[in-house]
């Protein structure tokens, strides 16, 4: 694994604007106040920060927050800063936030409106995996990008991806002038076979596509990891954040334009910045603390859910089901009592893990593949006894 982790590979396109920093501020996670609301002042903040430590780098999607994570953006940044002072990605969804064409088409002026911004330096196709992609062509998204370029509305495309290296390759075959790629990369997944995290990395070095990562800290899952990997981290004698050795793993890749990380508070920001300023790639004995608790996390049977919340959108029975897998994943250790009585908490007034009809579009969403259905029909049995 060290040899493919070093591998070197064709240079990434030299038109992108420079970012030094390689961290970006990604906007999927932002505070929040108690009453739901986006919290302006934090997140304002935490831009500040972020911009005077030499980050400019922005992510941002249509349907992050129903629209709202792009409206922050204009508050914290757009009103508040000269353009030339950052750079925007955003993404249209053509699964999740359209119906047909014409709405998904809609996508990008309703984010050119929301967040001020007046172009993209980054647009994406949002999240293509195989229960998705092929609306992407039948909505003639792919040429729409490059319509965008054209007018000057946006100034690179590519897209994000959530599938496996066969669906990949076809898809740089069929658009091989894709500017870019998004991946989900992080230690956890990296030969997880379900994500395939080296592998999707490797066919876009092979390609020469700059990537960027999204999903380092693999939803906060790294930031706070289990016990055994936690074990295997507080050994090395340093104080260094958990969340800091999966930024470290991400970031030291060859071929990588920006490392995104969905950060929910200034501590978050701070930590973030810490180890991006002075940016060290992980040496070998630091490599092999990460094989161990890839190894640690290999034995671990918690549910991998990200609570990217893609599945509860469309779900006719509104299970919220990131909520009830962290009930399941954190039952462990727990007195049976409180795992129930939290079980009660998430699901009031919503649907429970046994009211799912199996309609399957969860499934088709979900960028972890993870086998929703089935899953759920566990947590009933242990969870509505
Ligand atoms: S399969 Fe079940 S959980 Fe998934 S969207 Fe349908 S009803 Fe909801
Ligand atoms: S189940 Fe899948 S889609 Fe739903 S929140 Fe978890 S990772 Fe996201």
């Amino acid at each position: 694994m060290m040899t493919e982790y070093r591998k070197k590979a064709p240079l990434m396109s030299e038109t992108f604007r420079e970012n030094p920093l390689r961290l970006a501020f990604g906007l999927m996670r932002l505070p929040k106040n108690p009453d739901g609301t986006m919290d302006i002042p934090q997140i304002c903040e935490m831009a500040d920060r972020f911009l005077a430590a030499g980050g400019t780098y922005f992510d941002t999607a249509y349907v992050y927050d129903g629209g709202d994570s792009e409206k922050a953006f204009k508050a914290a940044v757009a009103d508040r800063y000269p353009r030339e002072s950052y750079t925007l990605a955003t993404k249209l969804n053509a699964a999740m936030g359209a119906t047909d064409e014409k709405s998904a088409k809609q996508e990008f002026a309703t984010s050119l409106e929301r967040t001020g911004a007046g172009y993209f330096d980054y647009y994406l196709l949002h999240a293509l995996q195989r229960g998705t992609y092929r609306k992407y062509d039948e909505y003639g998204l792919w040429d729409y990008v490059k319509e965008l370029k054209a007018k000057g509305l946006i100034r690179h495309w590519g897209f994000s991806f959530h599938a496996d290296p066969d669906l990949l390759e076809e898809m740089l075959e069929k658009h091989p002038d894709a500017e870019f790629v998004q991946l989900q990369i992080n230690y956890a997944d990296w030969e997880n076979p379900g994500v395939a995290s080296r592998k999707n990395w490797e066919i876009c070095r092979r390609h020469g596509k700059p990537v960027m990562i999204m999903e380092p800290v693999k939803g906060g899952i790294l930031a706070n990891p289990i016990p055994e990997v936690q074990a295997v981290f507080d050994a090395s004698g340093t104080d260094a954040s958990y969340a800091s050795w999966a930024l470290r793993f991400a970031a030291g890749l060859e071929g990588v334009h920006a490392v995104l990380s969905g950060m929910s508070s200034i501590a978050q920001m701070e930590d973030n910045l810490k180890t991006m300023k002075d940016f060290r790639p992980l040496d070998d004995r630091e490599m092999e603390l990460i094989h161990l608790a890839q190894r640690a996390l290999d034995a671990d049977k918690s549910i991998p859910c990200t609570a990217c919340h893609y599945c509860t959108k469309g779900c006719p029975m509104q299970i919220p089901i990131p909520e009830i897998f962290n009930v399941i994943n954190r039952r462990k250790g727990s007195p049976e009592f409180r795992t129930i009585r939290e079980y009660g908490i998430v699901t009031q007034g919503r649907g429970k893990a046994g009211d799912c009809v199996s309609c399957g579009q969860c499934e088709r969403v979900c960028p972890q593949g993870l086998k929703i259905i089935s899953l759920l029909r566990q947590c009933k049995t242990e969870l509505e006894k």
